[in-house]
């Protein structure tokens, strides 16, 4: 059994045939999936995919690429949090890769999001590109840090090095892998994935973008997380079943669903 930790099912290209991606779902034995937002208005329809289907589950934020959008504030953000199916906040963090010039305004937004998780008490869904020392010297500062007492959250997507891993596993976080790790020029990502301790590994889609091998090219579905899975349990030379309890757990552990 796996679980998706991070999908788009409110985008056209997978909400528009809903039906056979959930029964994909059940065909390649997913058994849930988050459904992450990206922005307050698109918001309402990922709320309402996790109220329709009791396997799955929301988040609350907006996405740093989204630069012209309804700017969320900390109030915002804890009071639509407070629904019992929305299980963490994001997905929220710092993209210099796509843009550029003066983003003061991500980290503005970023720093609204750790304050939030803080204030509704739900954890965090990071997204990080090509902005690493920023992003994890923002989440000190704004104590995400469980041991400050953050409530932690999840590197999603990861693509940056071991020791950018490190850091945010040292704050409590855990570092979610996509199909990224099964492209072959992927080798750095690769051994990165290799060291990270299963007890703080999580898979997902990111869907519908970036579909793991054999389906790269494809639009990506939460099913196919089962080919990420497959992949990790390879280069970690475990059970695919020990990969797949483990990320299991630390899925439920982390965002508290029971
Ligand atoms: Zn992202
Ligand atoms: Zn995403």
């Amino acid at each position: 059994m796996f679980i998706d930790s991070h999908c788009h099912l409110d985008f056209p290209e997978l909400v528009d045939r809903l039906p056979e991606v959930l029964q994909k779902m059940q065909d390649n034995q997913v058994s849930q999936a988050l459904c992450v937002s990206v922005t307050l208005p698109e918001f309402p329809k990922v709320l309402a995919l996790a109220e329709t289907h009791a396997n799955l589950y929301a988040s609350v934020g907006v996405h740093p690429d989204y630069e012209d959008t309804e700017e969320p504030t900390i109030d915002q953000l804890v009071e639509l949090a407070a629904h019992p199916r929305i299980v963490a906040i994001g997905e929220t963090g710092l993209d210099y890769y796509r843009l550029n010039g003066d983003l003061a305004w991500q980290r503005e937004r970023f720093r609204v999001h750790l304050r939030a998780s803080r204030a509704a008490k739900k954890p965090l869904i990071i997204h990080t590109r090509s902005a690493s020392d920023d992003t994890l010297r923002i989440m000190q500062e704004e104590g995400a840090d469980t041991a400050s007492g953050g409530m932690g959250g999840v590197m999603h997507c990861f693509t940056e090095t071991l020791q950018v891993a490190e850091a945010a596993i040292a704050m409590g976080f855990y570092i979610s892998f996509s199909g990224i790790v099964t492209f072959k020029n992927a080798k750095a990502l690769q051994e990165v994935a290799r060291a990270v301790p299963l007890e703080r590994i999580l898979i997902e889609t990111d869907s519908p973008y970036l579909a793991p091998v054999p389906m790269r090219g494809k639009t990506n579905e939460p099913g196919f997380v089962r080919h990420v899975a497959e992949y990790l349990a390879d280069l970690k030379g475990v059970p695919l079943a020990t990969l797949a309890a483990a990320t299991t757990n630390n899925f439920r552990t982390l965002f508290q669903i029971h």
